[in-house]
């Protein structure tokens, strides 16, 4: 109100976030002795904030304040030389917020490498480069003799007179500190600083052979050129194999060459090296990096060096979204549909969906590839709001994999296994062939349990069975993490008839050895791989064919080429087939064909079969019929008829907290505050959550429904403002989750 607006024309009023979980902005005046630094958004400061210091980030500049301007305090003092954001970059984090209902302060420091959360100054971030001096310029590199490391330095820098960055050296030459040594000692390199500016295009890589673009991949790849300069989405609706990773590679060849940075976003990041690979090779660099497997600091680094300009490809999972990137000219999506572009808790955004904001925000294009798009997306295409470009084929001379339903009903199993299935096996391993067995449930046994009384292993703090996992001699909880040694006796009865029902992959993999004595077995699940190494260690030996039987969980359906694969069991998949979370259907039908994808990528041609109970399940039958897209054209009308995203828009409430009723209790009250807010948005609930208490906590969530995207928006901010001022309740948590992707 206007009433205590106070005019303040001594001074200017600095808006500042912080980083706590608090709403809104915090007003601030000038550091007592003014500094000869301009204040701009996007710097961070530091500020008395009760009886601390916090790091802030200052957004905006004002004249006056709604604070009582006597009580305002002045920060601390300025911590960096120049703002770590750009007016562009506050922009998309802001819409962030404002659009998951998120507290401005907590986005962004989520945006922002996790140690300039504390005053902590930054890393050096100028850009370390060489530069071949006037005498080095003039020599020809064969004078060095033997020297092969310095003369292949010496002739890369030779290329580029005015300098390159360091990072380059070593993407294209590995570790050449020696060489580098030498050649300063003999006067022919000196050592510079580049300027993000004047840094100069990174040398070409010398030609290889590429392949030549098939008849669709090359209408992709100029639609998409054609839209440099611009915002536009795109879909790249491509099979597995049909080459949209070199369309990518194409694309941002192209962006390179016109000087500006390309922004890839995937999942999970670590797992694909070989993406980064390919990336490497083929690309001039210098690449950034991003994602949870680097430790604080080379997380930082990377992020300086696509902020400052100087990666010209940034490779990163959903955070990377935020990073700054002064010369942004493309973003691409890859895998699309997978659920792990959302975080799933906090700041519950969706990658994808802010890098589409965010190329709209840089006026870029942005392009969306999977094999299997997610509805959301396909309804896009299918409106006409995204170009839909396809690549129904496979690129170069590989074959598609026929899959066929294998039905076990009556059927007498060895390790799961089909009589037909095993057979086939037999018959791939003596052609020396390889093949994938997908079963997405890792440890021993699901369900450990007494034979006398029907005692069975539950989490005590779960709503939940515990699995048990043999070699650990431990039952786990797959939800909290917690664990218990093996009981030898039942702890209800004292029988010593403890049996174990169901298998994982760690029970597969133990079976499969008497029945496949001469084959090696690869088992790649989290715990398998939990080692670092362990991972890359697995996949050689598939890829060098020292592996006949590869088994795993759903880690074998991301990234992963496996071109000596001809064969692809997909045992017990039905408990998905009928699960009550609205996605399940899609998640499933996305599983199966991108785990058939892994098979017969070379001239060898895949098979898979899927074992089931339910042959006939609409859900499967479609998918045989009519591929992904014939699935997802009925499952798009069935979301329609149901109301469901994306022909609505969902928000979940969720709540939680030790005492069984409380979540209830807050959401029924959360309920009545809605329903008093007068808007089109229909609530259903609230319920407990389908696994109500999980880590000693009671879940319950309440849903909010609209057909219209604003409404429903404008209608939380109020909702979100009213629930933030109702008094707090000892143990109790809540939180807005805008666009659920699971309803757990
Ligand atoms: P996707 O990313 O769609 O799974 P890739 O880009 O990885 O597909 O391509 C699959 C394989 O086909 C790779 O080995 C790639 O080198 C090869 N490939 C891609 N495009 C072509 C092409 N136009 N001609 C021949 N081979 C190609
Ligand atoms: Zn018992
Ligand atoms: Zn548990």
């Amino acid at each position: 109100p206007d009433s205590c607006e106070i005019a303040s024309t001594s001074s200017v009023i600095l808006r500042v976030a912080v980083a706590a979980p608090l709403a809104g902005l915090f007003d601030y005046l000038p550091p007592a002795i003014p500094s000869d630094q301009a204040l701009v958004p996007g710097l961070r400061l530091l500020v008395p904030f009760g009886r601390a210091r916090r790091v802030g980030i200052l957004l905006a500049l004002a004249t006056r304040t709604e604070q009582d301007p006597t009580r305002l305090k002045r920060i601390e003092s300025i911590l960096d030389t120049r703002p770590l954001l750009a007016p562009v970059d506050l922009r998309l984090i802001e819409w962030a917020a404002a659009y998951y209902q998120q507290p401005i302060g907590e986005a962004l420091f989520t945006a922002l490498p996790a140690r300039l959360r504390q005053p902590t100054p930054l890393l050096d971030d100028r850009i370390q480069g060489v530069q071949v001096t006037p005498a080095g310029q003039h020599l020809d590199p064969a004078t060095l003799g033997r020297a092969l490391r310095q003369r292949e330095l010496l002739a890369l820098v030779q290329t580029t007179p005015a300098g390159i960055a360091m990072s380059t050296l070593r993407q294209r030459l590995g570790d050449c500190g020696g060489p580098l040594r030498a050649l300063r000692d003999k006067g022919l390199l000196t050592l510079c600083y580049l300027t993000p500016d004047s840094s100069p295009l990174p040398p070409p890589l010398p030609e290889i052979d590429r392949p030549t673009l098939n008849p669709d991949q090359m209408l992709a790849v100029q639609a998409i050129l054609d839209a440099l300069g611009g915002f536009r989405s795109f879909l790249l609706d491509g099979v597995t194999g049909s080459g949209k990773t070199e369309v990518y590679i194409r694309l941002i060849e192209t962006v390179i060459a016109a000087g500006r940075q390309t922004l890839v976003v995937g999942p999970e990041i670590g797992l694909t090296p070989q993406l980064r690979e390919r990336f490497t090779q083929r690309l001039p660099g210098p690449i950034a990096v991003l994602h949870s497997a680097l430790n604080a600091s080379e997380r930082e680094r990377n992020w300086h060096q696509a902020a400052r300009g100087e990666a010209t490809l940034v490779l990163g999972t959903r955070s990377a979204v935020f990073v700054p990137l002064p010369r942004l000219g493309l973003i691409l999506v890859d895998e699309e549909h997978d659920a792990s572009l959302k975080q799933q808790d906090g700041f519950r955004y969706s990658g994808r969906d802010l890098a589409v904001r965010r190329a709209q925000l840089a006026g870029c294009p942005v392009v969306l590839g999977s094999a299997t798009p997610s509805l959301e997306t396909l309804h896009n295409a299918g409106s006409g709001r995204y170009g839909w470009l396809r690549l129904p084929q496979r690129a170069g001379a590989a074959r598609p994999p026929t899959i066929s339903l294998l039905d076990i009903r009556d059927q007498p199993l060895q390790a799961g296994l089909s009589s037909v299935l095993r057979e086939h096996m037999h018959a791939e391993i003596a052609a020396g062939n390889q093949i994938l067995l997908f079963l997405n449930r890792r440890g021993y046994a699901p369900v450990f349990t007494c034979h006398r009384c029907g005692w069975i292993g539950g989490c005590p703090h779960c709503d939940a069975r515990l699995t048990l996992h043999l070699t650990l001699k431990r039952l786990w909880c797959h939800h909290c993490g917690w664990s218990q040694t093996l009981p030898n006796r039942c702890p209800d009865c004292q029988s010593d008839d403890l049996r174990m029902l169901g298998r994982g992959t760690e029970r597969l993999e133990d079976d499969l050895r008497p029945l496949f004595p001469t084959a090696t077995l690869a088992r790649i699940d989290r715990d398998s791989t939990r080692r670092k190494g362990e991972l890359d260690r697995l996949l050689g030996t598939v890829h060098r064919g020292e592996a006949q039987i590869l088994l795993g969980t759903q880690m074998l359906a991301k990234g992963h080429d496996f071109p000596g694969v001809t064969l692809v069991g997909i045992l017990d998949l039905d408990q998905s087939l009928y699960a009550s979370d609205f996605r399940a259907p899609e998640r499933t039908a996305q599983l199966i064909v991108q785990v058939a994808g892994r098979a017969g990528r070379a001239e060898r041609p895949g098979r898979v079969v899927l074992q089931t109970r339910h042959p006939e399940h609409p859900l499967l039958q479609s998918l045989l019929r009519d591929g992904y897209a014939g699935f997802a054209a009925a499952a798009l009308d069935e979301r329609r008829a149901a109301e469901l995203p994306p022909f609505a828009h969902l928000t979940l409430l969720r709540a939680e907290s030790p005492q069984a009723e409380a979540a209830l209790a807050f959401l029924r009250e959360a309920r009545v505050l809605a329903e008093g807010l007068e808007s089109a948005v229909q609530l259903l609930g609230p319920v407990p959550a389908p696994m109500e208490r999980r880590a000693g906590r009671y879940r319950a969530q309440l849903l909010a429904q609209c057909a219209e995207r604003p409404l429903l928006q404008q209608m939380l901010a109020q909702w979100n403002t009213a629930l933030r001022a109702l008094p707090r309740i000892k143990g109790l948590r809540w939180s807005l989750d805008v666009d659920p992707q699971d309803m757990l």
